[in-house]
């Protein structure tokens, strides 16, 4: 088989496996659950040079390992692809070393590593969910930026690199558009949008209007960062209604001029920190005059959805017979 046809083959099988576990191919995608469903043996500990590994075990339940020093995203997408392993059969195990080579890489690449990694693509990135994230999220399809594929990868849950791959395997950016896009890395475009403030391995999710109402997937550690437009001289400005426990804001300042001339509007931005004892809640802010009973012109909300971030030990707790 040609590459083009693995592609083909890893794309028909992540379909078959969405249907067979129930995963809805225009959401974000639970990978950790359809483990557990699958019963493979998963396994996290924090490595130094590999992303994760596939062990199969001939007839009794394979092996799989994922790096817990990688970013959420980045170990969501080694699970994936790990799942295409073992979904496909595979017979020989797997060190991952280098996960997201580029399609252009596809000809040198092992034939069970290009299925495994197209499976991972489309398990985690499917057509219809690619789409629909670039719609909410309010991103211009022609016009695509690298902080864009951040917060798409963060709002699918995969990985930066995969993401411009799968993007330009779905023709939605051409070769080049990608070869631009993989010139930056995760690292230096999360401090850009966090006020070149590092974060090392953790996310910063940069959420505008377009986020309202949607639901955000952060592990602990993680910045929350929204901004929000407003017109100082309205007297209309966000305020926090809800502060969720484990949601904690750290600044509420305002950004652009100076002297926001009549009419003028300025982003207000508030940035909180994910923390240890947060759970599933929503954080609302809503436009109004502080001094005016009743004159709320605008809400925004998200739904925070605390994300497991694991150090070492298996997936699933073992049942001592
Ligand atoms: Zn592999």
């Amino acid at each position: 088989m040609d590459r083009q046809q693995l592609v083909v083959l890893a794309m028909g099988a992540a379909h078959k496996a969405h249907k067979e576990f129930g995963v809805n191919p225009t959401s974000r995608v639970d990978v950790f659950r359809v483990l557990r469903q699958v019963g493979a043996d998963v396994f996290f500990r924090p490595l130094r040079s590999i992303y994760g590994a596939y062990l199969p075990t001939g007839d009794s339940i394979p092996g799989l390992l994922i790096n817990s020093n990688l970013p959420l995203s980045v170990q969501r997408f080694t699970a994936a692809h790990e799942l295409g392993h073992l979904y496909l059969g595979h017979k020989t195990a797997s060190l991952e070393k280098g996960l997201d080579f580029t399609p252009e890489e596809r000809s040198g690449t092992d034939p069970d590593e290009v299925v495994a990694e197209a499976f991972g693509a489309f398990f985690l990135m499917p057509r219809p969910l690619v789409k629909a994230s670039i719609t909410e999220l309010g991103i211009n399809e022609k016009r695509i930026d690298s902080p864009d594929v951040y917060l798409l990868a963060l709002q699918m849950g995969t990985s930066y690199a995969a993401t411009v791959n799968q993007l330009q395997t779905l023709k939605i950016v051409h070769p080049a558009q990608a070869r631009e896009l993989r010139k930056q890395v995760p690292k230096e475009i999360k401090q850009k949008i966090n006020d070149e403030k590092a974060v090392g391995r953790h996310d910063v999710w940069l959420l505008n209007e377009s986020w309202n109402g949607k639901e955000i997937f952060p592990a602990v550690m993680d910045t929350i960062r929204i901004q929000l437009k407003e017109t100082p001289t309205s007297g209309y400005t966000w305020s926090l209604q809800d502060q969720p426990v484990g949601v904690n804001v750290l600044e509420d300042t305002r950004k652009g001029p100076e002297e926001a001339g009549i009419g003028g509007t300025q982003v207000h931005e508030f940035v909180a920190a994910l923390a240890e004892n947060a759970s599933d809640s929503t954080l609302t802010l809503q436009k109004k005059r502080p001094w005016e009973q009743g004159s709320v012109k605008g809400e925004f909300s998200v739904q925070i959805r605390p994300q497991e971030l694991r150090k070492t030990g298996p997936l699933v707790v073992p049942k001592i017979a």
